[in-house]
């Protein structure tokens, strides 16, 4: 038996297919939304972009087979991640709500809520999206903390057949949707008289309930839509809890998963994009030497150092992804390497480029600096590697029946 890491002919063409997409229509995109300064005015520049990707299946793939979409494979969405992320990893952020916002909704929903939740986003007209409501101004790192400690301080209250929700949401991508009445589906976490929970909202319930605070003006990631919002007194029916009152904690850290092994392939992404402008240069520029700055061994042992981690960080997120998707026993733990490690190798693969291409790198309108600014998002976004995901591998490797080989296989 051999384990093979070549690309089969139906993954090959799904990378051209991507490729295609993300730099005919993502490139040129990504040069007007640099240009706008308004935040809410970059955001919105995705729209029609999201729509193209809609209507090409793009959104169908990021919803997992058995519930009516495409999605099968975890070296398959490495491969989506990776190509669309090289030329803007802003645009799938502002796609991908559903991969979070939907996997509680997978794991416990019932039937009725996999139907009503699941289907906006089997469309292929529109840009419809979803976003996981779990991000608070005042800490999401302890949210399931017990008295006297806050935790998550959005509630729900119920009043007959509904659920009242009020609070203050952060971060999270389109919280307020494309028109300030919500995206197609919210998923809250919040507190209710059980514990913390999650909530389905749709935009029947949100429009006038929902009150934008703040666009926040981010360095990289600019055409992602953040922003601080205000729920009043939401009402959603009883019928859209998610699971058990007092099971969001798990669900929610369940539902960060898969984004946070993809988080691995969006700092992949980013240092390759590095790499090959920092290696373009060090090709081409003399600096006023008599040969390319390759030559020097200096600057040639960061492009070999720089590129083996790239090589590294790849296999680690096709890897988590894959175990994540197939539902390995060991997916958290991979998923966590791919998120902590990925991020924080990529950050330092970019930070060195610089170093070599020296100051041209320091004008903005150089295309480095730029993947610097995203990559500086990934160790604190999706769960920040401090406050959230090196407890998390924490936890993993303190349990009395952890096996170091189990992640590799090799238990
Ligand atoms: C582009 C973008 C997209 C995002 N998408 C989403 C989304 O879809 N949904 C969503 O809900 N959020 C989203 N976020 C927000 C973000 O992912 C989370 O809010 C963030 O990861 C949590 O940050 P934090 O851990 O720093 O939390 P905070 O609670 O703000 O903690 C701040 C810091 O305090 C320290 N700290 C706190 N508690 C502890 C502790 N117990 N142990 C050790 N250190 C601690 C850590 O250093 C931590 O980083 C997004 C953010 C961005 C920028």
């Amino acid at each position: 038996m051999t384990v093979s890491f070549a690309l089969s002919p139906e993954q090959q063409q799904l990378k051209e297919n991507v490729r295609a997409f993300a730099r005919g229509v993502l490139a040129p995109l990504m040069e007007e939304v640099r240009a706008e300064r308004d935040p809410r005015s970059r955001a919105a520049l995705m729209r029609p972009a999201v729509e193209t990707a809609v209507a090409a299946g793009m959104l169908r793939g990021l919803i997992p087979e058995p519930f009516g979409g495409t999605g099968s494979s975890g070296v398959d969405a490495a491969i989506f991640i990776e190509e669309i992320a090289v030329e803007s990893p802003d645009f799938f952020i502002t796609m991908a709500g559903p991969l979070i916002a939907l996997a509680p909704v997978y794991e416990v929903g019932t039937p009725e809520q996999i139907e009503r939740f699941v289907t906006p986003f089997l469309a292929s007209t529109g840009a419809p999206v979803a976003a996981m409501a779990f991000s608070e101004p005042d800490g999401s790192a302890n949210f399931g903390a017990p008295a006297p400690a806050d935790g998550v301080l959005t509630t729900a209250v119920p009043d007959g057949d509904e659920w009242v929700i009020s609070g203050r949401k952060a971060w999270s991508s389109l919280l307020p949707g494309w028109d300030g009445d919500g995206p197609d589906v919210m998923t809250i976490v919040c507190r209710t008289p059980g514990g913390v929970s999650l909530i389905v909202a749709e935009r029947e319930h949100l429009a006038g309930r929902i009150e934008v605070e703040e666009y926040y003006d981010l360095p990289g990631l600019t055409g992602c839509m953040t922003c601080r919002v205000r729920l009043n007194e939401v009402r959603v029916p009883r019928s859209h809890l998610i699971g058990e009152e007092g099971d969001g904690v798990r669900l929610t850290l369940n539902a960060f998963m898969a984004s946070g092994a993809s988080i691995g392939t969006f700092a992949t992404a980013a240092a390759r994009k590095a790499w090959e402008v920092a290696y373009d240069f060090a090709r081409t520029q003399k600096r006023g030497g008599a040969a390319p700055i390759i030559e020097h061994q200096a600057v040639s042992d960061v492009l070999a150092d720089t590129k083996g981690r790239i090589e590294a960080m790849r296999l680690l997120g096709w890897r988590a992804l894959d175990a994540v998707i197939s539902q390995d026993p060991a997916a958290g733990e991979l998923a966590l390497h791919s998120k902590i490690f990925g991020s924080e190798t990529g950050l330092e693969v970019v930070n060195d480029l610089i170093k070599i291409v020296g100051v041209t790198a320091y004008d903005v309108n150089f295309p480095l600096l730029r993947h610097l600014d995203d990559a500086l998002a990934y160790p604190i976004i999706e769960g920040s590697n401090t406050g959230v995901r090196r407890r998390q591998l924490h936890d993993i490797m303190v349990a009395e029946d952890f096996d170091p080989l189990s992640a590799s296989g090799l238990a």
